[in-house]
């Protein structure tokens, strides 16, 4: 494979924000149908129309030739792409030149009993695991198809392989409101920073986006009632804003797309697996790098395709849920474009 970048400089948008984070989306199948996040019946892509690992890996190097630092992999459920831990051990190559600052992912949890020691070995650090409830019932409602078990025995090989692990919860109104303490409890008490989400309106799913929408102001205020939160300057580079539990010592992240917009500090963008850039979470804008790629074993078509796209960026989403908003924003479901 012949490396000819156009260029090595930095990836810029329209708006003077400079793109150091790609999310990889390296499959948009998942062992799990969150109901929030999936319809039940969900249509997968052709599994023809994939990226192979290996053009994924040079989709991710292109990328890194031009400034990113951070890559996370995500989905769908990362861990059951076929070969994964092949392109991860590939990927690793770039922290150890220093080209990278980070490799993670995204994950439900359900694998990790089984790959935890790969990734730890693979030079990742820190992985992200999604939680929505501590009640074995209720996660597999909210799953419809996850074993809780599982996924407790997921988190504990991750932290005995010496991953540094956070949660993920999405703040689900009627669900898990009565939980946030003990989940904030449980994290905290168990060495792991915890982020609530709030529900985006993405993709059709059966129920309402307005039943299940749970302002994290309303969390925050309720959460006052319970415990000290003090601000911290932490940051991991992306939207979420923390605060220290002064009881625990531990951290609560917040992620607020619906009552604060972050979108002017943004400096990621997301690739599908089937090579399509999604310049913004909440919007239609996409640039194919598929063609590209495939069009030439140099990566110059395809770096001249990213700086294209980059150069499309838009200034932000504009999510609202309301009982009078019935279509969702965007009509692609998170596990295409990567959560
Ligand atoms: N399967 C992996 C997992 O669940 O962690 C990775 C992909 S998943 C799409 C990434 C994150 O997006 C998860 O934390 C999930 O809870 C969240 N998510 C999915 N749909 C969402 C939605 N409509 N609004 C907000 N967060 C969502
Ligand atoms: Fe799968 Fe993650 Fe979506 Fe749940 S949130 S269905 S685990 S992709």
């Amino acid at each position: 494979m012949t490396h000819t970048p156009a260029s090595s400089a930095p990836l810029i948008d329209p708006f003077g924000r400079a793109v150091t984070y790609l999310r990889v989306s390296v499959t948009d199948r998942c062992d799990f149908r969150c109901n929030y996040c999936m319809s039940e019946s969900m249509t997968f892509l052709p599994k023809g129309d994939l990226l192979s690992l290996e053009e994924l890996d040079r989709v991710c190097s292109a990328f890194v030739t031009r400034g990113v630092r951070k890559l996370r992999l995500t989905g769908g459920e990362p861990l059951v792409r076929r070969g994964i831990m092949t392109l991860i051990r590939s990927l690793s190559r770039h922290l150890e030149t220093g080209a990278l600052d980070e490799l993670t992912l995204t994950t439900n949890g359900s694998q990790l009993a089984k790959y935890a020691q790969e990734l730890a070995d693979s030079g990742i650090k820190r992985i992200n695991v999604s939680l929505d409830t501590l009640n074995a019932d209720k996660f597999r409602e909210i799953t419809r198809w996850g074993d809780f078990n599982k996924v407790m025995a997921g988190i504990d090989a991750a932290q005995a392989a010496g991953l540094k692990v956070k949660l993920n919860a999405v703040a689900l109104a009627g669900f898990n409101e009565d939980e946030i303490v003990p989940m904030i409890q449980f994290a905290h008490g168990r060495g792991m920073d915890i982020t609530f989400i709030e529900v985006m309106p993405l993709g059709e799913i059966e129920t309402q986006r307005a039943d299940q929408y749970l302002p994290l102001t309303r969390v925050r205020a309720m959460l006052m009632d319970h415990m000290t939160l003090e601000e911290s300057s932490h940051s991991t580079g992306g939207p979420a804003r923390y605060f220290t539990a002064r009881e625990t010592g531990g951290r609560i992240g917040f992620i607020t797309p619906l009552t604060h917009n972050f979108c002017e500090s943004c400096n990621r963008v997301r690739l599908t697996c089937t090579g399509t850039l999604y310049m913004c979470l909440g919007q239609e804008d996409a640039a194919d790098l598929r063609k590209p790629l495939r069009e030439s074993e140099s990566d110059g078509p395809l770096l001249a395709a990213i700086d294209r796209a980059i150069g499309l960026k838009p200034k932000g989403h504009d999510f609202v849920i309301d009982r009078s908003t019935r279509k969702p924003a965007v009509g692609r479901h998170m596990s295409l474009t990567g959560g």
